[in-house]
């Protein structure tokens, strides 16, 4: 029998702003521009309804179990309909999870901040040197947005649940005990983590030693990659993402969160359209997801070591 998903990811915007060279929406992508899927297109209300109603008639989500996660490869805050989309999911009283890189500031309503779960700020470096080089925007511009939500939530009456999501990079470890003690300040919760590959074909291309000699120098010199020589898949190592539902912003279930557009087979087809058993099938039934399995992305991105801080 199966069970309701607790974690649906469904992408509200399918673009970004930032500049980071290793995701997939970054404008510095560091792979040529047609291996990548940046599509700046937003979900609309209309679209999250039918699709949440549909999931939920199948049996695959429900408010009580499914928390939804607004976010993948874009920006939350950009979709110019987000509070829009905010007020359908609590209208279907579901809650809902945001990750944001603090670019731009949304006035969310008192009464739908009750229904966010946890509010994730996204930084990588707390200098204009080492932020700069990777989301690109000014960083005491950012510091203080994420100030200013911050101070509008409580006097709004609720501040939900929120933490800094600092990516850990060889330029700006040593920032890490400034980003500690700015959330200490703050009251976040500090969640430091090394910077991953970022996406399929770059960790696909660097695992099977086909990424170019200039770009391996560029990972090999910028993200913490000590934990990957050598690594052995368990064979009966299990993909956490076997147990997550994911949506892109036009409704269409994908793979996994951990794919994008590029990648062959990545949209399942749009969740209207879709039987119960596609959708629970998609894994089963994709070579992409074989191939994910046998060179051991799915292991690599699943067991970076933690940083205990
Ligand atoms: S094995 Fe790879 S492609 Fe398949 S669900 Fe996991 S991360 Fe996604």
């Amino acid at each position: 029998m199966y069970k309701p998903v607790s974690n649906l990811y469904f992408e509200i915007s399918g673009g970004c702003n930032g500049s980071c060279p290793y995701c997939v929406t970054g404008k510095n992508r560091i792979l040529p521009h047609e291996q990548h899927s940046a599509k700046w297109q937003f979900l609309t209300p209309e679209r999250c309804y039918e699709t949440m109603v549909t999931l939920q008639d199948k049996g695959l989500i429900t408010p009580s179990v499914t928390t939804v996660q607004l976010y993948n490869w874009g920006e939350p805050f950009l979709n110019p309909q987000c509070i829009e989309v905010f007020q359908t999911l609590a209208d279907l009283g579901y809650s809902f999870g945001i990750s944001t890189n603090a670019s731009v500031f949304r006035d969310i309503p008192a009464h739908l901040l009750k229904n966010v779960t946890q509010i994730i700020f996204s930084m990588s470096g707390m200098t204009q040197k080492s932020y700069g080089r990777n989301h690109g925007f000014d960083v005491e511009r950012i510091k203080s947005n994420i100030r200013h939500y911050l101070e509008d939530w409580k006097s709004k009456g609720h501040v939900p649940p929120r933490a800094l999501s600092f990516h850990v990079y060889q330029y700006n470890w040593l920032e890490i005990f400034a980003a500690h003690a700015f959330c200490r300040e703050l009251g976040l919760a500090f969640t430091p983590g090394y910077a991953n590959l970022g996406h399929f074909e770059l960790a696909k291309q660097f695992l099977t030693e086909t990424l170019s000699p200039s770009l391996t120098d560029k990972v090999m010199s910028e993200l913490f990659t000590f934990y990957i020589p050598g690594q052995v898949r368990p064979n009966d190592f299990r993909c956490p993402q076997f147990d997550v539902l994911s949506l892109d912003q036009d409704g269409n279930v994908t793979l996994c969160c951990g794919t994008d557009a590029s990648v062959p087979g990545f949209v399942i087809g749009r969740a209207t359209n879709l039987t119960r058993e596609d959708i629970l099938n998609r894994h089963q039934r994709s070579e992409s997801c074989k191939l994910c399995q046998k060179i051991g992305i799915d292991y690599v991105g699943h067991s970076r070591p933690p940083i205990t801080f």
